[in-house]
């Protein structure tokens, strides 16, 4: 069955994710979210699992994250924001901001329009555009260093650099 998707655009999605960040207060010494906390404070949990990455919803305050066995902190950092995405995009959202079935389960299936929103929600909640572009101006565009201050992967801090229109 097809994912459901979200009528929120980007810039939506953008404000969406760090209204959620600030509302449940969730920043660690750095100032980035802890999403850990965060996902604890919503009522989630974390299983460690063979199966793929994924999201299962009981009920809104109550749902399990997947983590494979042999990811990387930073990876395992990313798929929590991207599945708390899933859950406010595509499982909390009131009706009138979705478009298609609402379901709780969400397995990341390749490239479509819920994953991509799913990762816009998900690189807004890591590397909010102001912060970022501050950083990335303080630490000289060194995105070796940015991607260690915001706790993502190299190639997440580039595709955001890059959205952002900053040089790389
Ligand atoms: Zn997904």
């Amino acid at each position: 069955m097809e994912a459901p998707q979200s009528r929120l655009s980007y810039s939506a999605i953008a404000r969406y994710a760090e209204q959620i960040a600030s509302e449940n207060d969730v920043f660690d010494e750095r100032g980035n979210v802890d999403v850990y906390e965060l996902l604890r404070k919503l009522g989630g949990e974390i299983e460690i699992d063979d199966r793929a990455e994924s999201l299962d919803v009981r009920e809104n305050g109550d749902f399990t994250v997947f983590l494979p066995t042999h990811t990387s902190r930073l990876r395992d950092r990313f798929t929590i924001a991207h599945e708390l995405g899933h859950y406010f995009l595509h499982f909390r959202a009131p009706d009138q901001n979705l478009i298609g079935e609402r379901t709780s389960t969400f397995t990341r299936l390749g490239r479509n329009i819920p994953e991509t929103q799913a990762n816009v929600f998900a690189s807004n909640l890591l590397m909010p555009a102001a912060q970022f572009k501050t950083t990335f101006c303080r630490l000289e565009q060194d995105l070796v260093s940015v991607a260690e201050h915001f706790e993502v992967s190299y190639p997440a801090a580039k595709v955001r650099a890059e959205f952002l229109g900053l040089p790389t």
